[in-house]
């Protein structure tokens, strides 16, 4: 079968190959016929070799942002059947750990992914630990099935902490999981939604998916744009563009009591100036994936009940062999989401 790997621990380091389909599924294991999928920020960071990501195993079948249909199980495997339709949860925790045993799964310290570090959905099969998978109605479309995976984030974020029923909020960063946040802040209740992003497509974009303002970074200041839009300063400001500039204008525009949740995940180090959070009272949550499975129930009710389209989000269908076009078109800001089809 043809599959995506990264190959060379280096930038870029990918390569489409012809490689051995998995076996039998291992005990605990369900083999899955990939329908569609994802590719993620993750797996450009990986493109770009970030050192976060610089402990991964190579090569490594890429791709964690999956739907499909399990094609065989193996032994001990009761969670899902022989035909069930399925989303794939990214995190793989070991369940044993400090954080796992207080109901803290979702920042395991021991997390495994696949696509990291076993081989992952850019790939006409893969085999997955029954525990990460989710099965999904069959009247779920696949496009949209692989993007659960994305879509829990913005879920998780939108109901984090104080959440956003009633609040005004800002969600700095408009790439697919700012987006979702939006349609899922609006779904949830989110009074005022002010997006921020330097892309003008993407900004087009929060405009549809339901932002009431939208503000280019790159035009004018950005404090004094977001408190044009909110003279009192936002309740919550949802962080997923890990620029310095957004993370410190949070400090300064939040209003008093209010929250700064942190999503997208910085390069380096960001200085702060913390006596803003004290002396104005402000909670500051970091936030990684989802919650195991919590957010999963809340993403497929929005979903299912037709509260979220994710659909408009798609901006790409492309076939394995044209992966690579996809990684280019993604790196270079063109897209939104772009989801592969390996078979
Ligand atoms: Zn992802
Ligand atoms: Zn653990």
């Amino acid at each position: 079968m043809l599959a995506l790997r990264k190959v060379e621990r280096a930038v870029d380091g990918l390569s489409l190959d012809e490689i051995e389909s998995p076996g039998p599924p291992p005990p605990g294991y369900a083999k899955i016929k990939v329908n569609k999928v994802g590719i993620c920020g993750t797996d450009l960071a990986i493109f770009n070799w970030v050192p976060f990501l610089r402990h991964m195993k190579v090569p490594i079948v890429l791709g964690h942002e999956i739907s499909g249909i399990v094609e065989a199980v193996g032994d001990g495997v009761d969670r899902v059947k022989v035909g069930d339709f399925v989303s794939v949860e990214s995190h793989i925790p070991c369940g044993r750990c400090y954080n796992c045993l207080r109901g803290f799964s979702h920042v395991c310290e021991n997390t495994r992914y696949p696509g990291i570090h076993i081989d992952g959905g850019f790939a006409a099969y893969t085999n997955l630990p029954e525990q990460i998978l989710w099965v999904v109605d069959r009247d779920v479309p696949a496009d949209i099935a692989a993007m659960f995976e994305p879509f829990g984030i913005a879920v998780h974020a939108a109901m984090d902490g104080i959440g956003v029923a009633g609040m005004n909020v800002v969600i700095a960063g408009c790439g697919p999981i700012g987006l979702m946040t939006i349609m899922a802040a609006r779904a949830l209740g989110a009074n005022t939604i002010v997006a921020t992003d330097r892309n003008t497509m993407r900004l087009g974009e929060a405009a549809k998916c339901g932002a009431n303002f939208c503000i280019n970074v790159d035009v004018g200041d950005l404090k004094t744009e977001i408190l044009h839009a909110l003279p009192n300063g936002p309740d919550v400001f949802l962080d997923f563009s890990a620029a310095a500039e957004s993370i410190q204008t949070a400090s300064d525009v939040v209003a008093g009591g209010g929250e700064i949740r942190l999503i997208g995940s910085p390069a380096g180090t960001i200085e702060l100036n913390i006596e803003r959070w004290l002396h104005r009272g402000l909670t500051v949550r970091g936030l990684h994936g989802r919650r195991l499975f919590a957010t999963w129930v809340h993403a497929m009710r929005l979903v299912k009940d037709r509260r979220v389209d994710l659909k408009p989000l798609i901006s790409h269908v492309l076939p394995l062999k044209e992966a690579r076009y996809g990684f280019g078109e993604a790196l270079a800001g063109r897209t939104l989401k772009v989801l592969i089809d390996p078979a």
